[in-house]
């Protein structure tokens, strides 16, 4: 789909007429060039760094209803995520794929077993099923062999899904273009084009070239994530955005291995976080604190989450005895949270927000999970600006099917991954391999294909994007796949159209931004997680009145839910 040549030609042609210009290439950015292009619009996306550069490569990939904002009372953005988590299950095989969760439950824990249980109740009948269960300790040591065994009274496990969040981008966009929209990497919207005081463009920047161009739309869409106040403020909006950082550890498989996700309250402050297997290696997450970096910088992890984070799994997995030599990886991405000033990050809403300012239309906050409900939100809201298009509908899939054979002999999970990640593409990505590039990188569930058919297709600037979003080697493996380039050389400078020279600075650039923002910062700045958590363990649990109002939220989320079912029992099916 994308051939060499393919910036050139769209650059070439940007200045014309669109109906609709998308600023970000996220998941929302993405979500919304799907949509318009599904509704037959001439809509373009530009991003300013890579396809899925921002949060939407950062996340914590899981597609999920969002049980912990049950607890602080969002409702609505869980009964909506799970309706959402439900269908891309069921459109995006090998892409999006259940995952089942731990939650311990140990003597004296607020809350306890039975919020968990009245919780994970109203959870399921969100999404009209009933998948939880509840483990006496030993049954449940089975499921979580490494446990820590202290006070653990027993525990529940649920379901919900997890994905390849920056390749989900990738499958919406290439989808989206199959359909006649347009998308360019590496295009930044620089400076608004006011007519009469309303939005009607944008001067677009190739930050390849240095090119520059004013584009024009019916309706401009900022769908920046974290950055939408920089485009707002070009209007005289004013600042919304709190930005949070949230960061995670990588562990090797062996070293924490885990066959399903575990949620656990952290001892320091009780937020639920979690440990699960993604793409053969441990993940741990997240943290929530405000992030005052510049936001063109690529975040990353402080040596105080370190600590924050290894104090979790110290306490949770105290057999395993994890180290700091044991972490592989790290990443941290940006959350778009409207600010309402809360003292406590984490107790923002994680609802997205549609405002319309001076004809420009900001699309932000939100999930992952959400992106399709988000972006009919979005397009829903400028329809009188497009009077011509057909009623914004959710009753299509998400993303298409894809009804392809897979030539030669895969095993079944390399097949469903291959047409999970790269739909449509999957035939033409297995046909482009050359002998030996079926087979897995070492450490890793990643074909050598893959690489050869990212760097071939798959619109590649620089080999951050290669290696660190088309596939994730720059998470999975120690040494961000550095001990491989010589493999990877050969198999992509072709491909890319590279010299040496020019695959040579790349692959410096990267090994450099590996180093400084997917690693761990300096040890020496990293705070003692043991002497903190022996601090903590001095201090009182959580009083009274906070598990009453944690026991509240929940009785009244199933009001809301039977309120929500009675009401949509009533909705006409075909409008939104
Ligand atoms: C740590 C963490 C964990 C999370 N975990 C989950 C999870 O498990 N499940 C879930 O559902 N959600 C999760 N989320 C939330 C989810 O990741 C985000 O809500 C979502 O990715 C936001 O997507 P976005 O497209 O709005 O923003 P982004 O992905 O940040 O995209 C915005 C893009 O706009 C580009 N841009 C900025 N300015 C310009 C400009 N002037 N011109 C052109 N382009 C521009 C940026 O480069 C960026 O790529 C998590 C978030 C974080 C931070």
């Amino acid at each position: 789909m994308w051939d060499k040549n393919w910036r050139e030609n769209l650059w070439s042609q940007i200045g014309q007429p669109w109906d609709v210009l998308v600023m970000g290439g996220g998941i929302t950015g993405a979500g919304i060039l799907r949509e318009a292009a599904r509704m037959k619009l001439r809509v373009l996306l530009v991003e300013q760094r890579d396809f899925a550069w921002g949060t939407s490569s950062r996340s914590s990939k899981l597609v999920h209803g969002g049980l912990r904002y049950l607890a602080t009372g969002q409702v609505g953005v869980t009964l909506t995520s799970v309706r959402e988590r439900e269908n891309l299950i069921e459109d995006g095989p090998g892409l999006i794929d259940p995952l089942g969760f731990l939650v311990a439950t140990h003597k004296g824990d607020r809350p306890g077993r039975f919020t968990y249980g009245a919780g994970l109740a109203v959870y399921d009948l969100m999404a009209l099923q009933w998948s939880h269960r509840y483990y006496s300790a030993e049954e449940f040591r089975l499921l979580m062999p490494y446990i820590s065994r202290e006070n653990l009274r027993g525990g529940f496990r649920y379901e919900d899904a997890q994905t390849d969040d920056a390749r989900l981008v990738l499958r919406v966009i290439q989808e989206a273009v199959a359909d006649g929209g347009a998308a360019i990497n590496y295009v930044s919207a620089d400076e608004l084009l006011l007519e009469e005081g309303q939005v009607v463009g944008a001067r677009l920047c190739d930050q390849v070239s240095g090119q520059t161009a004013e584009v024009r739309a019916r309706v401009i869409i900022n769908a920046t994530g974290a950055f939408a106040d920089g485009l707002r403020g070009q209007v005289g909006a004013a600042a919304r955005i709190r930005p949070l950082r949230g960061s995670h550890l990588v562990f090797p498989a062996w070293r924490l291995p885990l066959a399903q996700a575990v949620s656990f309250l952290h001892p320091l402050d009780r937020r639920p976080v979690f440990a699960f297997p993604w793409e053969g290696v441990t993940l741990v997450g997240t943290t929530d604190v405000d992030h005052d970096a510049p936001l063109r910088d690529e975040p990353g992890i402080t040596p105080e989450e370190v600590a924050y984070l290894m104090a979790a799994v110290a306490y949770q997995f105290p057999a395993r005895a994890l180290t700091l030599d044991d972490v592989i990886a790290t990443y941290a991405g940006v959350r778009p949270v409207i600010g309402t000033g809360k003292a406590d990050p984490s107790k923002e809403s994680r609802e997205h927000v549609v405002w319309q300012e001076n004809g420009l239309l900001t699309v932000t906050g939100g999930k992952l999970t959400t992106f399709r409900s988000i972006a009919l939100d979005a397009l829903k809201s400028v329809r009188d600006r497009l009077p011509e298009v057909a009623a914004v509908t959710d009753k299509v899939p998400v993303l298409n099917a894809v009804d392809v054979e897979l030539p030669g002999n895969l095993d079944e999970l390399t097949r469903r991954r291959l047409l999970g990640r790269y739909g449509a593409a999957a035939p033409a990505l297995v046909s482009a391999a050359q002998p030996g590039e079926l087979d897995v990188i070492p450490g890793t569930v990643t074909l050598w294909a893959e690489l050869r058919w990212a760097a071939r297709a798959e619109g590649v600037v620089h080999l951050d994007d290669l290696l660190l979003r088309r596939v994730r080697l720059g998470l999975l493996l120690p040494d961000g796949g550095e001990s491989l380039l010589p493999r990877i050389r050969t198999i992509c400078q072709s491909e890319l159209g590279w010299d040496d020279r020019q695959w040579e600075a790349e692959a410096a650039a990267y090994l450099a931004l590996r180093r400084a923002r997917y690693s761990l910062p300096e040890r020496d700045r990293i705070p003692d997680w043991n002497a903190i958590l022996r601090a903590a363990a001095e201090k009182p649990r959580a009083s009274k009145e906070h598990r009453s109002r944690t026991r509240l939220v929940v009785f009244l989320a199933l009001l809301v839910i039977v309120l929500l079912l009675w009401r949509r029992s009533r909705r006409s099916p075909e409008m939104l």
